[in-house]
């Protein structure tokens, strides 16, 4: 007889000491968000793959300078530009300059580590680590970014 009230005392007190923890959680901020339907900012230190910076125009500011792409240690990067003329006035003259301008910024986001060399490396501020995370496929194929493409997206 004693047995069975000492199972039916201990029985309860789990009983109230699940109540009281359950109780005790639903009162406390939520941490949680309903993915996909609301997502979080992501810290100013997260570091999605890298992108493009533009200029007030819209441009690239990047100058093709090649550090980033030498500085790689994944080889991920792979950039290529053209040269072209421009007209700038120097003292009252009009002179024909040329500069180079990026037609391609390509990163292989299969094998970057994130490591942060291409951007310590830019002396232009042209690069900087995106906050995207969202990224999921089975092909590999899908994570060979055309950066320059992206940023004319993001400017359209
Ligand atoms: S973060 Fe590192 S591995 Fe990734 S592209 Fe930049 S330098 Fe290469
Ligand atoms: S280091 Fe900066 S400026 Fe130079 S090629 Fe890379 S992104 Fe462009």
């Amino acid at each position: 007889m004693g047995a069975y009230f000492s199972e039916i005392f201990l029985g309860l007190k789990s009983l109230f000491i699940g109540l009281g923890i359950t109780f005790k959680e639903f009162f406390k901020p939520v941490v949680t968000v309903a993915y996909p339907y609301q997502t979080i900012k992501m810290s100013e230190r997260y570091r999605g793959h890298i992108e493009l910076i533009e200029d007030e125009e819209g441009n690239p500011k990047c100058v093709v300078c090649g550090m980033c792409e030498r500085g790689c240690p994944s080889g991920c990067i792979s950039l290529a530009s053209e040269s072209v003329e421009y007209e700038v006035e120097v003292k009252g003259e009009m002179k024909t300059k040329k500069k180079k301008v990026l037609t391609k910024y390509d990163l292989n986001f299969t094998t970057c580590s994130l490591c942060g060399q291409c951007v310590e490396s830019c002396n232009f501020g042209a690069i900087k680590f995106s906050k995207e995370y969202n990224l999921a496929s089975s092909r590999k194929e899908d994570f060979h970014f055309d950066l320059l493409n992206r940023l004319k997206e993001r400017n359209s």
